[in-house]
């Protein structure tokens, strides 16, 4: 099911009347396509858990409306939306066996469409084979671990076959291992159901791996939306640059003189239809060659192996961060001795910003 956001705001009232309030979210409009998996990724505090509140129906927003398909759902009660909502704390009932967990929700069906106990059974199995908690069904949730009671919880979200999935940090109270484990579950299990879900995350990387479409926000507003490799290919602003990837971005103070792109005294990149002045560049890790005719001078600080690729760990004065991170293959690794390497760069994986708005200066033909 499509799902259609529409100028949504949510601000919540100052406590005791005093005050400005909290603007969780601004003017938001987005469309979720039929189907999809949506990572809903920004920093902690920018308005994540409050967007999905409001489609769910636990929160009403200030402004603006959503739709489920083409039902205008803004004023529904929760309970009558469809929605399986999975939170970062699992959220299972301790005292109850994960069978009577997962069948939880069918016991409010009423009417037409109140359950026997036999098809609630066919139901549950259906959805602890599709996660594969079959075997655990007589066990309490404290007797699982944390991969496998988040299992749980997403065969409960999933029970009464809902039109659409939200899940909140699902993957946060797991370690690193069960994290990744977990995260090719959900998408496996997003494909084989199809249903439409919306996945928030801080994690960028996480963000990037399991979705078809991003949505980057921050103070409560989206600022890109894209498949995760044209996000971070062709990021629309200083933020979108720095929050995807790791290593992340390197952003230098630099200028542009004459369609050139200076860092210090260094001659680093042509940039065709760019105006002369101060701007921001952002280099990705990738976006370096280890070349002795290179324009930019680093001061080589060390050699980080990563396998097939080397990082050259290096310093610039006019580099933000303490070091800049560049990968190179491992054939290219720089002799014992060397002091001082330079680089050329890929003109595509630099991208230039104005230094007070963050906007993004486009270059060349891009
Ligand atoms: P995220 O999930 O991205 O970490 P939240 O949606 O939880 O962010 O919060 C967004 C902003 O709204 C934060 O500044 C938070 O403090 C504020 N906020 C969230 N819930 C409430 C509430 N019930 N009352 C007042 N402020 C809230
Ligand atoms: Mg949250």
């Amino acid at each position: 099911m499509k799902v259609v956001l529409d100028s949504l705001t949510k601000i919540f009232p100052p406590r005791m009347g005093k005050g400005e309030g909290v603007t969780a979210v601004k003017d938001f409009t987005f469309m979720i396509p039929d189907g999809t998996l949506v990572a809903l990724l920004g920093p902690s505090g920018c308005g994540k858990s409050t967007m999905l509140n409001m489609i769910c129906g636990l929160e009403k927003p200030t402004e603006g409306k959503i739709f489920f398909g083409d039902d205008d759902v803004t004023d529904l009660p929760s309970e009558n939306r469809g929605v399986g909502m999975v939170f970062q704390n699992y959220a299972l009932y301790p005292h109850m066996t994960v069978y009577n967990n997962i069948i939880f929700p069918l016991g409010n069906l009423k009417g037409k469409e109140k359950l026997t106990k036999e098809q609630m059974k066919e139901r549950a199995d259906k959805v602890a084979s599709l996660v594969q908690i079959e075997q655990l069904m007589q066990r309490k949730p404290g007797e699982l671990s944390g991969g496998q009671q988040q299992r749980v919880a997403i065969a409960r979200a999933l029970v009464k076959t809902p039109r659409l999935l939200l899940m909140d940090e699902p993957l946060s109270n797991l370690d690193a291992r069960l994290r990744l484990q977990t995260r090719e579950e959900i998408r496996r299990i997003q494909r084989e159901t199809g249903v439409t879900t919306i996945f928030v995350t801080h994690d960028q990387e996480e963000a990037m791996s399991i979705s078809d479409v991003i949505v980057v926000m921050k103070d409560g507003e989206l600022h890109q939306s894209g498949k995760p490799q044209e996000v971070y290919d062709d990021p629309a602003n200083l933020f979108v640059a720095k929050f995807l990837g790791t290593p992340a971005i390197n952003i230098f103070e630099a200028r542009v003189e004459k369609e050139t792109l200076k860092i210090g005294e260094d001659t680093v990149l042509n940039v065709p239809g760019v105006r002369d002045g101060a701007v921001i560049a952002g280099i990705r890790p990738e976006g370096f060659i280890y070349d002795k005719e290179g324009g930019l001078k680093c001061e080589l600080d060390r050699v980080e192996v990563m396998g097939r690729d080397i990082s050259i760990v290096s310093k610039n004065p006019a580099c933000e961060a303490p070091v800049v991170r560049s990968i190179i293959d491992s054939d290219e690794r720089p002799k014992d001795g060397v002091k001082t390497v330079t680089f050329k760069l890929r003109p595509n994986k630099v991208h230039l910003f104005e230094p007070e708005t963050g906007a993004r200066i486009r270059f060349g033909r891009r």
